[in-house]
Parts: C-alpha cells; structure tokens; sequence
C-alpha cells in the first residue's frame, strides 16, 4: 500500500508557483528522497504533507484516507524540520518525552518507550542532560527521538542533517537509515544535497521550479536522466552536455563550435526525428570517457587543458574548441590519479557508446 500519494497538487504562494502538479506515491517502507536547488519546493512539500500548508489543488492521501482537510495532529505524521528547537529548560528524557505526556500516556510505557528509542538512537548516556550541553550531533538525535516517540505512520524530514559537520552527516546518514529501517516507517527525507540522495535513498525525486523532474531509484535517475535538468543536476563533476546536431549522412553527431564527430550507433540514431535533428545536446557523464596519451584507433584527438587534482582522481578538461564569443569549449574527464598530464598534451578519447545521452534542445527531454 502506497503510504503517501500526492495527485496533481498545486500550492501558490500569490505569484510564486511553490508545487506545480505534483503527482507521487511512496511505496511501502520507502526511504524516498526529494531533491533539488533551494527554492525548487521541497519544504512546501513537506508541508503539504503535514497539513502546516494547504494546496489550491490536488489531493493528499496517507493510506486510503484523503487529508486535506485534516489538522496536522490528525494526520500521523512526525516531521523533523530543518530549525528544530529542543526545549532549553528540559532534560532529554523530558524533550523526547514531550509528546507522549501531552498525549497523557502512562509513565510506566512513557519510561519504556523513551527508553527504546533512546537506544535505537544510541543517547542512552545523555538522557539526564539538558540541550545546552549537548553537541549538535546529540541534539539532532534528541530532535529525531522526540518525533520517533509516537510511532508515526510516516516520518518527513526537512534537511535534518543540515547544521551538522560534514563528518557527523556522513555518520549519521547510514545511522538514518538504519534506524527507517528498523521502524519500517515510510519516510520522506528532504535536502539539496546529491551525495545524500543518492547514498540513502530508495528511490529519489528530483525537482525544479515545483515541478516533479524524475522520480526513480539512484541509479536509475544517474544513469538514464529523462531531461537536461536530472542530468546536469546529478553527479559531481556533472555531466557534459553540449550543443550539437545530427549529420544524418554521416550518421554522426557534430559537437558546435568544434570539429568533433562523434559517430553513433542504431540505437541512438534511430531516436532522432528529423525536425529536432539540428537542435540536440549530446551528453557524456565524464568517468565514461577514457583518454589515451599515445594513439589510439580513435579519431578523437585533443589537447589537455587544464587539470585539476582530487587526490582520488583527477579532473581533466580537454579543449575541444572555441563558440563565436570565444569561450572555450571543454570536455571534463574523470581520470586515474597516477596518470600525468600536461596543459597543451596531446590525447586520444574514447567514448563508451552505451553512455551516450541525447538531449532536445528546445524540450529538455531525453530522446
Ligand atoms: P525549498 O524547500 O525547495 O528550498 P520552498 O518550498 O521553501 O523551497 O519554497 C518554494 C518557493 O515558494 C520559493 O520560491 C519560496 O520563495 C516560495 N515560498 C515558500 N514559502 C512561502 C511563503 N510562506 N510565502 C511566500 N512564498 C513562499
Ligand atoms: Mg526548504
């Protein structure tokens, strides 16, 4: 059963367009990611969800049930947000206590179930402590045990991890997952972050403007993007895309402003309709071109631009030309660390054709 569906939901704000006809589900126990820029819509999102914002149109349902028009309290929701505020005067204990004694539970299962999540989020130890003595990796936690307590059907979380060291979010991003894992609680986690998405999520989706781009697992929305916007957005250094058309009589691409060919398999060739034939991008994620420093069989023959080292790898960029306002056109290359290149040397490129990605220029969309 699908927890959480959105149906064509729209949410302005005056002028601002915040969700534009947003339509998803999570599947059962889902960790779904939604990513994008600052700005794209994902708090309001959030929100909607949570019933704190109410769209112009669309529906949202938790399980069978449309909520629209239900108040947050009603909707079985724990929210994580972005600016979480512990209360100062409070213990731990008593803050992630907070909920069930307002909902006048017992002691007896309030001890309990403090005591459980406190050991899923490993703060048994700081449990008599009060917030202002806590590290931001321990108030994080504290945040997260206090909307755990009640067992929410479905958890939303909004950038949780974004006032923390990168170091503590690189630990407490497994530890996430692991703890969603254990609940079996269907989640949706908000950020803006790639690396994040990809590293924990089940599926993710990728949104811009308020517009659902794609929604499918990370390696799906890494490797076959279904617009110019997936594929730039995902992947660091991002995919190469540049501007090019189609030679139909020599089968090949013809990148602008250089004097590449790239020549092209059926499979892609026969996604090209002649209308949009002059009008296409060609993209390339750059761990999938490999360079050769003495000649190769390819006719793909440049010269190293500049190279920037990473320590893991370096980043080649490889002058392929120059546009009429005399910016340079480049090719970035993931390449081992150990290989040595010069600014100005010589390279042979060798493209894998099963990643090869076509774009229409005028749509975005993949072919
Ligand atoms: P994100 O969380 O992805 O950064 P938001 O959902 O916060 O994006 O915002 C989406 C858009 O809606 C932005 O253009 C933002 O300025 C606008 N917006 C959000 N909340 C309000 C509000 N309360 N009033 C007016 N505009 C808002
Ligand atoms: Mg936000």
């Amino acid at each position: 059963m699908a927890e959480i569906q959105l149906r064509n939901l729209t949410k302005r704000f005056e002028d601002v367009i915040a969700i534009n006809n947003v339509s998803l589900e999570t599947q059962d126990q889902e960790f779904l990611v939604m990513l994008g820029p600052s700005g794209c819509g994902k708090t309001t999102t959030l929100r909607s969800i949570a019933g704190l914002e109410h769209p112009q149109e669309g529906d949202i349902f938790i399980g069978e049930k449309r909520v629209n028009g239900l108040s947050p309290a009603d909707r079985d929701i724990a929210f994580v947000f972005q600016f979480y505020a512990l209360y100062p005067h409070l213990t731990v204990y008593d803050n992630i206590a907070f909920p069930l004694k307002a909902a006048k539970v017992a002691k007896s299962d309030v001890e309990e179930r403090v005591s459980s999540v406190a050991q899923m989020l490993r703060i048994e130890h700081i449990l008599d402590r009060k917030p202002s003595l806590l590290s931001g990796g321990e108030m994080q936690r504290v945040a997260i045990g206090r909307s755990m307590i009640r067992r929410p059907t479905v958890f939303l979380m909004d950038e949780p991890m974004s006032n923390l060291d990168a170091k503590l979010r690189v630990e407490m991003r497994s530890e996430l997952k692991r703890l969603q894992q254990q609940l079996g609680t269907t989640a949706i986690y908000v950020t803006h972050d790639q690396v994040e998405a990809m590293s924990m999520a089940d599926r993710i989706a990728i949104m811009d403007h308020g517009q659902l781009k794609q929604i499918g697992t990370p390696e799906a929305v890494y490797n076959q993007p279904e617009n110019l916007f997936v594929a730039g957005f995902m992947g660091n250094p991002s995919m190469n895309l540049l501007p090019c058309r189609f030679d139909s009589a020599e089968q090949q691409l013809r990148l602008e402003h250089t004097e590449v060919a790239i020549k092209l398999e059926n499979q892609h060739i026969d996604l090209i309709r002649p209308e949009i034939s002059d009008q296409l991008v060609f993209g390339i994620r750059p761990e999938r071109v490999h360079l050769s420093t003495t000649p190769t069989t390819s006719n793909l023959q440049a010269k190293v631009h500049l190279v920037e080292p990473l320590g893991s790898a370096n980043i080649v960029d490889i002058l392929l030309g120059r546009d009429p306002v005399g910016e340079f056109v480049l090719l970035r290359i993931r390449t081992h660390p150990t290989l040595m290149l010069d600014p100005g040397q010589v390279v042979w490129l060798h493209l894998e054709q099963q990643h090869i990605h076509i774009f229409d220029r005028a749509t975005g969309e993949a072919l």
